[in-house]
């Protein structure tokens, strides 16, 4: 890669990614001002573009400000109204981010909201609240065959595709894998690895596209522990892959 890739923290569990080259940078989902401020003064480098993936303040709330700061533009979804967005982007749009060097592809991944957009190049997809690690976002305003058809489109991209996602949720992810799956090892094994990473401070994340397929019960909706688990939910046999990940989402809702 020829970025710096990095995970600023925010509020309590947020993650705003920033990637660098040479000394000019842009910010994926800046919900504060403040880490980003910091981010670029400690390291030199001037901010050329702020992208936004969906409306939710967390992950918008200091786009507005930053690109005054700056003069830069902000790229976001096309389907949703947030006042800063000035490049109204959706599936198909191809951008290219002044200074950096760097193209993205724009795909629409409603289900968390309505206009929820991911950006997709160079071996990293930027995926806001829809696709995280071991676990995927909250059905806001999205139907469940929305979200099961956007987490499939993730899911499509190569194994080595660096998974940047919106919160550091992993951990809760995992121990919610663990009931759906028992028996699955590699479940057991990437815990252990994000407890350590988390003890030392570190984030979880990016995580692997490859490993999400192996240890995320959202992607695994048509492995047979998976829908095991959502017949005894249900109490019957699910109708299809939808109804598996309508019903394990479901039940995550009010797991803790
Ligand atoms: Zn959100």
């Amino acid at each position: 890669m020829d970025f710096d890739l990095v995970a600023l923290p925010a509020f309590r569990d947020n993650y705003i990614w920033l990637l660098a080259a040479g000394s000019v940078a842009a910010v994926i989902d800046p919900g504060d001002a403040a880490p980003v401020r910091l981010a670029l003064k400690e390291r030199q480098l001037k901010l050329a573009a702020v992208l936004i993936t969906h409306h939710h303040p967390d992950h918008m709330g200091g786009a507005a400000a930053l690109a005054q700061e700056h003069g830069c533009a902000v790229y976001g979804p096309a389907h949703e109204r947030i006042v800063a967005v000035d490049r109204p982007l959706s599936e198909g749009a191809e951008l290219q981010l002044p200074g950096l060097k760097a193209r993205f592809r724009v795909l629409d991944i409603p289900g968390h909201t309505a206009g929820h957009i991911a950006y997709q190049g160079h071996g990293i997809i930027f995926c806001g609240d829809t696709l995280f690690s071991a676990g995927c976002g909250r059905l806001f305003e999205g139907t469940a065959a929305q979200m099961s058809a956007s987490l499939a489109k993730l899911a499509a991209l190569p194994d080595e595709t660096a998974v940047c996602c919106g919160h550091e949720y992993t951990l809760a992810n995992l121990k919610f894998a663990r009931e759906v799956e028992p028996d699955n090892r590699e479940v057991r094994e990437y815990t252990d690895e994000c407890a350590l990473r988390r003890e030392r401070g570190e984030p979880t994340l990016p995580s692997r596209l490859g490993r999400e397929r192996r240890v995320n019960p959202f992607l695994r909706c048509g492995e047979a522990g998976v829908q095991d688990a959502a017949r005894r939910r249900l109490g019957r046999k699910p109708a299809d892959a939808v109804e598996v990940f309508a019903a394990i989402r479901e039940w995550k809702d009010g797991f803790s």
